[in-house]
């Protein structure tokens, strides 16, 4: 009480007496944890920045500005992450692979989550289920790379490790990872962030108007006449709650989408983790009580259960395959924090392995808490898949099961394009939903990599895009996404699974 009185009247920056009051008795967590314990971890794919003085100027910086999101958001979504986990939810997540600044513009934000709305749409349909929806957008730029260092006309230099880090011109210049981008990547996820909720909030996902999401793209008859079906659908059964006198015009005018990239860069996460409720230092309180609202108006003290830190760079954050080793830096920022989260299980996942990190990360066995994102690839999903359900199962835990069909399915053309093929992608989910049908789990979800524009970087699909078509419009910096028609055709595809 006396510390929020006096963060009152007091002014920010303001602590020429040295007042500071870090007061953090009421916070039940981990002893062990801090944001920054994981820095005395072993650390996978980290960036080595020269500039050091750079990069502390860059955490500081970020340390200090409002969260992205807030905690209250972080909880709603870990309702419905729960609701997915039960089974009485669907989870939709997409969006680029790497997220350019360059890709801050209206045009290519709002065709994502366009297309994210008409997936959602036909899945609401078909699974006759909510869609929980989450767009890996407005900070999805740091990039894990199997080699460090690329040839680039014959010249050997670091990798792109994605916006935040380095720039994509081959030069060495550009490619020295740049602690200032970690500052530039906040700005841009928060104007990325506010042009969605304001586009939100003035009525972009409104289901009275369903086709003004527009099918830029899709072409194809068939796609364009089954989308069309089901909006004919929805807009019958609102004009007949209106009919019986149900109040259509609230609850149908917008939908909730939540915010995901992947939790590498662990300064950048580090710096944007903040407690709830805020500790005790009137210069941070005064910041916090404003932007990060009490939970309940009524009850400004969280309950306990809600205390603890929360990454507040989005709602949901994953750890990639290559950062998930038990005693890694990654998992132990991890296991810290309060909101949900993925992790990504590829081939070389073992069943005990699986088991031992959920009990890290989630040792309450909460559910819902963490979303398992399995990315085999289709030809090795029967074979590994079936063991990793088992054990889990056998755990206690219940977690999200989530389908990525795209990471084990990258191949390269005969000319050295990085690709996936639409039916392979189409083979894994199929296979992923089948497979948990059959082991008596569910999928609750799926991780595409998809964009809004009419790109051709995987091939196949209805609009039958061959090896040779992929130079028509190949735009990603990092791997093939599927494009507005092929990933509305894998929406049916789930969406027919469970209406049949
Ligand atoms: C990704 O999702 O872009 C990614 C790098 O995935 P994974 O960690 O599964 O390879
Ligand atoms: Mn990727």
């Amino acid at each position: 009480k006396t510390a929020v009185n006096k963060a009152k009247t007091m002014v920010p920056g303001d602590d020429k007496d040295g007042m500071v009051i870090n007061d953090v008795e009421e916070i039940d967590m981990a002893a062990d944890w801090s944001p920054d314990s994981w820095s005395s971890k072993p650390i996978k794919q980290d960036v080595v920045y020269e500039n050091e003085d750079g990069l502390k100027d860059a955490v500081a910086k970020l340390s200090k500005l409002p969260p992205l999101v807030t905690p209250k958001e972080i909880l709603k979504l870990k309702e419905h992450l729960k609701d997915v986990a039960l089974g009485k939810a669907f989870l939709l997540q997409g969006g680029d692979c790497a997220e350019l600044f360059d890709y801050c513009n209206p045009k290519n934000i709002e065709a994502k989550i366009k297309l994210i709305l008409q997936m959602s749409l036909v899945l609401i349909w078909g699974a006759n289920r909510p869609v929980v929806r989450i767009a890996r957008i407005a900070g999805q730029f740091a990039k894990p790379r199997s080699s460090a260092t690329e040839v680039v006309n014959g010249v050997e230099m670091p990798s792109f490790r994605g916006d935040n880090v380095n720039g994509f011109a081959a030069t060495l210049e550009s490619r020295k990872p740049d602690p200032s981008r970690l500052v530039a990547a906040y700005f841009h996820s928060a104007a990325t962030l506010n042009y969605i909720r304001a586009s939100l909030s003035s009525g972009l996902a409104d289901l009275h108007s369903p086709l003004d999401w527009g099918l830029g793209h899709v072409i194809t008859p068939s796609i364009k006449e089954k989308y069309e079906r089901i909006v004919t659908r929805v807009k019958d059964a609102i004009r007949f709650m209106h009919t019986v006198g149900i109040d259509t015009d609230r609850g149908v005018e917008t939908v909730e989408i939540f915010t995901s990239h992947e939790g590498l860069a662990l300064e950048y996460e580090q710096a944007l983790t903040r407690m709830l409720p805020p500790p005790k230092d009137p210069k941070t309180l005064f910041y916090e009580s404003i932007l990060t609202p009490p939970l309940t108006l009524s009850d400004p003290s969280p309950r306990a259960s809600e205390r603890g830190f929360y990454d507040t760079s989005a709602h949901f954050l994953w750890i990639g395959d290559r950062t998930r080793q038990l005693d890694g830096a990654h998992v132990e920022f991890f296991r810290g924090i309060q909101n949900p989260i993925g992790i990504k299980i590829g081939p070389t996942m073992k069943p005990d392995e699986l088991v031992d990190l959920l009990n890290i990360v989630n040792p309450n066995k909460e559910i819902g808490k963490v979303t398992l994102i399995s990315r085999y690839g289709a030809a090795k999903i029967a074979s590994l898949l079936p063991a990793h359900i088992a054990a889990v199962q056998a755990s206690g835990h219940v977690p999200v099961w989530q389908a990525d069909p795209m990471h084990g399915n990258t191949k390269s053309t005969s000319s050295g394009v990085k690709t996936r093929h639409f039916e392979d992608i189409l083979s894994e989910l199929r296979q992923a939903l089948e497979i948990h049908r059959a082991a008596g789990s569910f999928l609750g979800g799926v991780h595409l990599e998809l964009t809004g524009e009419a790109v051709t970087e995987c091939c196949g699909g209805a609009g039958g895009l061959t090896e040779q078509d992929l130079g028509e419009r190949y735009e990603t910096f990092c791997d093939p996404r599927l494009n507005e028609k092929q990933a509305l055709e894998l929406a049916f595809l789930v969406a027919g699974f469970y209406r049949d």
